[in-house]
C-alpha cells in the first residue's frame, strides 16, 4: 500500500478539511531543493518547506551536525543544568542579533516563542506592580496557533471559534510608506491610555497574510511611540529571520531596536523544531528578586534540546558563509528583473520583493482555501513547482542554494499559471 493510502488510517493533518481535501503527497526523499514523492515525481521546494530549510534539505553538515550530537548528549533537562550546544547557539545569537538582544529562552516552536514573549512582557509589568493586560498589533497579523499567539493573530480563517477566549488585543493597520500624520495620532491615543502591556509585530513582511510589506521608517517611529510608554516591543521575525529580507533579521532594517525577538522556522534549518524568544538586559532584569515568584516560571520539556541547538549553531555558520549570502543575493537580483517583468503584466497587481522573498497578487478572486487556489497549486505541483497560493497571492521563498535554473523553473512556472488564468479569464 502507498503512503497516501495507509495514511487515512490514522493520521489527522494540520490545516486541513479531512471530508474535501484531496489526499496527501507521500514525499520520501528530499536534497537541496528538491523534494521526491514515492511515484518517483520531483518538486522544487519554492517555499523552502515553510521558510525553514533555507540551505536546502539534508545539507551534509546539518546532517554531520545532529549526527554527532546524537552521539553525544541527545536530551537532558534545561532546568538546573545547562551544556555546550545551547552555550554556544546563546553566543553566536547574540553576536548577530540586532544590538540590545542580551538573553534567549528556549521553546520548541514558532508558536512558543511567541507565547512566551507574550507572557514576559504581561508579568514584565506585573512584576513592576503595574496591570497592563492588553496587547497593540496589526491587523492581519499571524503569530502562531497557541491561544495566546492566536489572540494577537488577526486571520479570521483560524480564529473563527475561539475568539471569545481570546486576550483583549488593539489592532491597527502596519504602516505604509507616506502614513498620515493621524495615523501616528491615533497610535498615541491608544498608548496614552496605559494598559498596553507590548506591542507584537511581524517586521516588514506579515507571511501568513499573503507576504504583505509594509514601511521601516513608519515601522521604527511605531517603535519609538511605544517605547516612550514602557510598551514592550516584541518583533516575530519567525518567518522573517535568518537572511529571508536579505539582512540576517528584518529588524535590522529598523532605527529602534525590539526589547523581544521571537525566532524559530529556519533556526534549525528545517531540521528539528525549535523556538526562541530573545530580550534585553534590561527586560531580564525585571525578573530578578529574592521572591521566587517573580521568575519566568515557564517551560518545555525539550527546551534547549542539544540536537536542535547543535543544528542551529551550525546553520548560523552557513548563514555567515558566503556562498549563502552570495546565493541570497542572486535571488534578490532574479526576483528584482522578474518583478520588473511582472509590472506590465496586466493580470498582475502589486508586483513585490524583499530579499529572497517575491510576491504578488491576481486580479482574480480567488479564496484561501478555494477551489481556484486548489487548481492553480495543481497546476503549479504538474510542473515541478512546490508553491502554496495564499488565496489569488502567488509567492517564493526559496532556499538560499537554489541553482539558477532551477530558480528560473519556478518563474517559469509562474508565468505559465498567470498566463493560465489570462486564458480563463478572456
Ligand atoms: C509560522 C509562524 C509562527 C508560528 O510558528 P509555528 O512553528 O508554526 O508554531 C509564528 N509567527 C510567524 C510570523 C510565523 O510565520
Amino acid at each position: 500500500m502507498s503512503l497516501e493510502q495507509r495514511d487515512r488510517d490514522h493520521i489527522w493533518h494540520p490545516l486541513t478539511q479531512h471530508q474535501t481535501a484531496a489526499p496527501p503527497l507521500g514525499i520520501v526523499k528530499a536534497e537541496g531543493v528538491w523534494l521526491f514523492d514515492e511515484a518517483g515525481n520531483t518538486y522544487i521546494d519554492g517555499i523552502s518547506s515553510w521558510y525553514t530549510a533555507v540551505y536546502g534539505h539534508c545539507h551534509p553538515e546539518l546532517v554531520k551536525a545532529v549526527q554527532d550530537q546524537a552521539a553525544r548528549l541527545d536530551q537532558v533537562v534545561f532546568t538546573g543544568f545547562t551544556h555546550e550546544p545551547a552555550v554556544q547557539l546563546a553566543e553566536k545569537l547574540i553576536g548577530i542579533l540586532p544590538s540590545h538582544q542580551a538573553k534567549v529562552f528556549f521553546n520548541d516552536n514558532g508558536s512558543t516563542a511567541v507565547e512566551a514573549a507574550i507572557k514576559m512582557a504581561l508579568q514584565y509589568h506585573d512584576n513592576k506592580g503595574q496591570k497592563r493586560k492588553k496587547l497593540l498589533a496589526f491587523s492581519k497579523g499571524f503569530h502562531g496557533d497557541t491561544l495566546a499567539a492566536m489572540s494577537a493573530s488577526n486571520l479570521s480563517v483560524y480564529n473563527g471559534p475561539f475568539e471569545e477566549h481570546f486576550m483583549e488585543v488593539i489592532r491597527i493597520d502596519p504602516p505604509q510608506v507616506g502614513v498620515s500624520a493621524e495615523y501616528f495620532e491615533g497610535v498615541s491615543e491608544i498608548l496614552d491610555i496605559g494598559d498596553i502591556a507590548a506591542f507584537i509585530f511581524e517586521p516588514l513582511v506579515q507571511g501568513a497574510a499573503g507576504m504583505k510589506f509594509h514601511d521601516a521608517a513608519g515601522l521604527s517611529s511605531l517603535l519609538q511611540m511605544c517605547k516612550k510608554h514602557d510598551v514592550l516591543c516584541i518583533a516575530d521575525e519567525v518567518m522573517t529571520g535568518f537572511g529571508k529580507t536579505g539582512k540576517h533579521f528584518a529588524s535590522q532594517y529598523l532605527t529602534e531596536t525590539p526589547d523581544i525577538i521571537c525566532l524559530s522556522k529556519a533556526l534549525t534549518a528545517g531540521v528539528l523544531p525549535m523556538g526562541i524568544t530573545s530580550c534585553t538586559q534590561q527586560v531580564f532584569e525585571a525578573f530578578l528578586d529574592n521572591d521566587i515568584t517573580k521568575g519566568f516560571f515557564h517551560a518545555h520539556t525539550y527546551s534547549a534540546n542539544p540536537l536542535a541547538c547543535a543544528v542551529a549553531s551550525r546553520a548560523i555558520d552557513l548563514l555567515q558563509s558566503e556562498e549563502i549570502q552570495k546565493g541570497i543575493q542572486r535571488i534578490q537580483g532574479g526576483h528584482e528583473a522578474f518583478v520588473k517583468e511582472l509590472e506590465s503584466h496586466s493580470l498582475v497587481s502589486n508586483p513585490r520583493s524583499l530579499g529572497v522573498i517575491l510576491a504578488f497578487e491576481l486580479n482574480v478572486t480567488m479564496e484561501r482555501y478555494g477551489n481556484l487556489r486548489q487548481r492553480m497549486y495543481d497546476f503549479l505541483m504538474e510542473r515541478g513547482c512546490y508553491l502554496r497560493p495564499l488565496g489569488n497571492t502567488l509567492y517564493l521563498v526559496p532556499p538560499y542554494v537554489i541553482s539558477s535554473e532551477a530558480l528560473e523553473q519556478l518563474y517559469e512556472g509562474l508565468r505559465q499559471a498567470i498566463d493560465r488564468v489570462a486564458a480563463e479569464n478572456s
